[in-house]
């Protein structure tokens, strides 16, 4: 069975439970133990995970907050900004314009467009911006939304379907000018290409260890101390700056900081093998298979996605007949329902069923991707001569 979904998760790395293990057993102590060795070491470990992980953002350990993912850290930006605002808004009486209002895109993960959905829900204004046929984000449209009543923008730094790299630096200057922080969902592209707060001038991403050969379970929101208001959405023992109480997962919050120690070493040359592999399975399926297109532009994109659809193809088929090979039509896509990504791409809905994402990752070699492209391409064909349509037009 061949591993290509790197985007849904990434197999731990060897070195990353190497240093977990110890926290399970010898090293067990809570963090938030204060009066013995135990919780001296653990806390000790999280503090030196937390500033592995803000290496990899440039961002300073004291903004980083753990969490149990990133679902977890998607909800906390935009529940917590809006919470924080709102009570604030509340005693302040007589406000002319009513801070209310927050801007997203059609694209985003279901962890920013649900919190989005109950916020609307409970009478904020949610602008959800389109994207174009290549899925970025048009500037001009973002400038139009953003108002003096807008809180929150949220726009992904990649998309976990077809890997397109969106303007964040632009659009964090667009929300700033009209005094709105930035959120960034930055999951896909954090350890995968170079992602750095202070040249962003974000106030708020979410990321997780899982993507990036660490743990399931554990992820964090960096939340710029000085700009960034947020209340936390639980109440306890006051972990976390307050933001998110509960003991500490601390194997996990270890993994995770060594994880994002080793992307961060690893990053320039990883992107350039993956994104070499990528395109030779790109080449690969091209050189096989007519009536195929690629999902998103490939000029903006993390290195190891590919998204492409096929003419003439049931995606249901399509998915049951690669057998060996490990890929998905999208996010938690199911036959009835095709992805949001791809309809927002404007793809109609049989064409955007008949799609695979590629996701490559750390493991994925030459060999694999050889395999995936003829694979793919017999499996297309085949499913063509049986299908009287695609057969009559001999794709
Ligand atoms: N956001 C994006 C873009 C993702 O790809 C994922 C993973 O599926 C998530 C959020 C959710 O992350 P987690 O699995 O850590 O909750």
């Amino acid at each position: 069975m061949i591993y290509l979904d790197h985007h849904a998760t990434t197999p731990v790395d060897p070195r990353v439970v190497e240093a977990m293990l110890p926290f399970f057993t010898e090293r067990f102590g809570n963090a938030g133990s204060k009066h013995h060795r135990f919780g001296w070491d653990a806390s000790d470990a999280v503090e030196r995970a937390r500033k592995q992980v803000a290496a990899l953002i440039g961002a300073g350990p004291k903004d980083v907050i753990f969490t149990s993912g990133a679902t977890e850290a998607d909800n906390l930006a935009i529940m917590g900004v809006a919470e924080a605002i709102r009570a604030k808004r509340d005693v302040s009486a007589g406000a002319l314009a009513k801070p209310d209002h927050i801007v997203t895109v059609a694209t985003e993960h279901k962890a920013v467009l649900d919190p989005c959905r109950r916020l609307e829900q409970n009478g904020w204004r949610v602008t959800v911006l389109p994207v174009n046929r290549a899925g970025l984000v048009d500037l001009s449209e973002v400038i139009a939304a953003v108002t003096e009543r807008t809180v929150l923008v949220s726009v992904m730094a990649a998309n976990n379907e077809i890997g397109v790299l969106q303007p964040i630096g632009e659009i964090a200057r667009i929300a700033h000018a009209r005094g709105a922080l930035m959120h960034t969902d930055a999951v896909q592209a954090v350890g995968k290409v170079p992602f750095d707060v202070e040249a962003l001038d974000v106030d708020l991403v979410s990321m997780t260890a899982h993507k990036l050969c660490g743990p399931k379970g554990v992820g964090a929101l960096y939340v710029r101390r000085r700009r960034a208001e947020v209340a936390p959405l639980m109440e306890g023992g006051g972990q976390e700056r307050g933001l998110r109480p509960g003991t500490l997962n601390v194997p996990g919050i270890v993994g995770f900081g060594k994880a994002a120690e080793i992307a961060r070493a690893a990053m320039p040359g990883e992107a350039k093998t993956t994104s070499g592999l990528r395109d030779r399975l790109l080449e690969g399926l091209r050189s096989r298979v007519d009536g195929m297109t690629v999902n998103g532009t490939l000029d903006a994109r993390l290195p190891g996605n590919l998204n492409v659809s096929f003419e003439g193809i049931d995606g249901e088929a399509l998915l049951v007949s690669l057998d060996d090979i490990a890929v998905s039509s999208g996010a938690a896509c199911t036959a009835a329902e095709p992805s949001h990504v791809l309809v927002a791409l404007g793809l109609a809905k049989d064409r955007a069923l008949a799609s695979l994402r590629f996701g490559l990752g750390r493991t994925t070699t030459k060999d694999e991707v050889d395999y995936a492209a003829v694979k793919v391409a017999a499996v297309v064909s085949r499913l063509r001569s049986m299908s009287p349509v695609g057969g009559a037009r001999r794709l």
